[in-house]
């Protein structure tokens, strides 16, 4: 199998049964983030204990990578530190920024390397990161409180 159609995989697989999908209490923010060029929409909630973000929960709607993002952030930063979580967004961030040429870290994004292929698109590009800006806003505002 090519890595092309394994990072494609990837991204059906998450985007047939998102994980940790719809609305949960508690929260301390919720934000919402609309991509309106895509049509893609999320809803987002956070809950932080102390320093650990406890919970993600979202609602969202729109394309397959938009949703399979999500996805794959709400795995890979549930039970995390908040700066862990930041600090991955920060790298899926680069990647999403690189044109497809920076080569991501799987041992720190895990299933989120499957974007780096969708990179090499710009409209795509806002597609994937519309579920780690709706997280990274949502701890802000969390934290603000
Ligand atoms: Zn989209």
């Amino acid at each position: 199998m090519k890595v092309e159609e394994l990072y494609q995989e990837i991204i059906l697989d998450h985007y047939r049964s998102k994980h940790h999908s719809g609305l949960r209490e508690p929260y301390q923010a919720e934000v919402q983030h609309v991509n309106p060029t895509c049509g893609d929409e999320v809803r987002l909630r956070v809950h932080l204990v102390g320093d650990t973000v406890s919970d993600v929960s979202y609602e969202s709607v729109g394309c397959s990578i938009s949703q399979a993002s999500t996805s794959v952030m709400a795995d890979l930063v549930i039970g995390h530190d908040v700066a862990h979580g930041l600090g991955l967004y920060e790298e899926f961030l680069t990647m999403m920024q690189g044109k497809g040429q920076i080569e991501p870290n799987e041992e720190r994004l895990e299933d989120g390397i499957a974007f780096a292929g969708v990179a090499k698109f710009p409209a795509r590009v806002k597609c994937a990161l519309i579920g780690w800006s709706a997280f990274r806003d949502a701890i802000i505002q969390a934290r603000a409180q």
